[in-house]
């Protein structure tokens, strides 16, 4: 089968013609339709520092994607071929004492598909069945495809309550735009999202934000007298892994305030510990999504109306992959999906 390769420790991938995928009695194959590529992707593609470190070569890569069943393992009862399915990108242990309480997510112990165990990009996947999502068939393919940073999204943006507060979103990437139209769903009043990339703040417009800001020329103290907000934002979602985005996020958030923190920044950040203490927020880490309640409200919140469309703003065959890794990186893009089904 045809697979994108991360064949040499160097830039790049590499289309290949690998072994279909083994199944074992517990696991289920998938003929993969459509892939997203996220953000580390691109980090392997580049090959950075983070990826030399973390990627054996050689790896198929990739984890966002959407396919239908085609086999699966003598102990699967509930899963069937030509079922539409995604996948859990976070395959764990099962047995640590975080497994075992049925927190999942917080398994201490995890494999990450096209990181640590072969991935989607390529024309099978084989997974355990219990990191398999049944999909509705109402829900658009390119949005099934998706689910993986969808629910980075849906994790974080519904880690605190949500309904009236005021949101600050720091960074209109996928992932944050996303999360506008996330809170802008569950009832948030104003949803504030900033960045530096005005091609981003447009996306995120589209996708629910009540109100962008380019932080090169703008405050966010004057943003909030505009709006008439009197003590800050309630809620803050970090979404960018950038130090003065986060800095900035602490200094406006209201008494009490919740931050739920995504962004991985690259290196440590020194924030104001006094503001944290005197102004009593709380900062939570956000690590994937939760086994498996993060999916099932992204399909809920899917059938009640939610919009994300307009996130997906470019579409290739997988052959075509070099032009989709340049578009990711280019900065004018929401979502970009590979077509393994050509
Ligand atoms: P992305 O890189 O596409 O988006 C980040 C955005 O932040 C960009 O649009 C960038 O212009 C913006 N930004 C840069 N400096 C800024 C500043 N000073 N103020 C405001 N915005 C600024 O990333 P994404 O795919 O949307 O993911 C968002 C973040 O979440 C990334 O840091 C990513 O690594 C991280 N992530 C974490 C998890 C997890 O499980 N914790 C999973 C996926 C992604
Ligand atoms: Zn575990």
């Amino acid at each position: 089968m045809k697979a994108l390769v991360k064949r040499e420790r160097e830039r790049g991938l590499w289309l290949e013609d690998v072994p279909m995928p083994e199944y074992g009695i517990n696991d289920v194959l998938i003929r993969v339709d459509r892939t997203g590529i996220c953000g580390t992707d691109v980090h392997i593609y580049a090959w950075d520092s983070w990826a030399q470190k973390t990627i054996p070569v050689p790896m198929v890569v990739g984890h966002e994607f959407v396919g239908e069943i085609v086999e699966v393992g003598a102990n699967v009862v509930d899963f069937h071929p030509g079922d539409v399915v995604s996948g859990e990108g976070h395959v764990v242990c099962g047995r640590c004492r975080n497994c075992m309480a049925g927190r999942r997510h917080l398994c201490a112990d995890t494999k990450g598909i096209g990181v640590n165990r072969p991935g989607a990009f390529a024309e099978y996947i084989a997974l355990p069945m219990t990191n398999v999502w049944h999909h509705d068939h109402a829900i658009d393919r390119d949005i099934a495809a998706i689910f993986d940073p969808y629910g980075n999204a849906v994790h974080t943006a519904l880690t605190f309550p949500i309904l009236g507060e005021d949101v600050l979103i720091t960074g209109a990437g996928p992932i944050g735009c996303m999360a506008a139209a996330v809170v802008r769903h569950a009832g948030a009043r104003h949803v504030v999202v900033t960045d530096v990339n005005p091609w981003r703040l447009e996306l995120a417009t589209k996708l629910g934000a009540t109100r962008t800001v380019d932080v090169r020329s703008e405050k966010l103290r004057d943003v909030q007298r505009e709006l008439g907000m009197r003590e800050g934002f309630d809620v803050g979602l970090e979404m960018s892994g950038n130090a003065s985005a986060f800095r900035d996020m602490i200094s406006q958030m209201g008494h009490g305030g919740k931050i739920a923190m995504l962004g991985i920044p690259a290196e440590e950040i020194a924030i104001d510990w006094n503001t944290v203490v005197f102004n009593m927020l709380t900062l939570k880490g956000i690590y994937g999504r939760e086994m498996y309640d993060t999916w099932y409200k992204m399909t809920v919140m899917l059938q009640s109306g939610l919009n994300l469309s307009s996130i997906i703003t470019h579409r290739f065959d997988y052959h075509e992959f070099e032009q989709g890794f340049d578009v990711m990186m280019s900065g004018r893009s929401g979502k970009v999906i590979l077509n393994w089904n050509v």
